[in-house]
């Protein structure tokens, strides 16, 4: 059971929660090659290989079927 997060009503048990992502934001990733050697410090070397941007979650939403079904019209409107 849960409360939907956009109509405010109790869900009853065994509906399925929906989680719909409401708000991103660009996220910066470095992408390191570990070797199997070890520093100084004991600790395995590593050695930065790229940079990668993608996109992370920022915000989303626990909704019922039907807040779920009407979000997604929004957002692909
Ligand atoms: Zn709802």
């Amino acid at each position: 059971m849960y409360r939907c997060q956009q109509c405010n009503t109790v869900v009853g048990p065994r509906e399925k929660m929906i989680r719909i992502v409401v708000e991103t934001r660009v996220k910066t990733y470095q992408v390191y090659r570990v070797s199997k050697q070890r520093g100084r410090d004991g600790a395995p070397e590593r050695e930065r290989v790229a940079t990668a941007t993608g996109t992370e979650t920022a915000r989303e939403l626990k909704v019922c079927a039907s807040c779920a079904r009407e979000l997604a019209a929004q957002q692909v409107a």
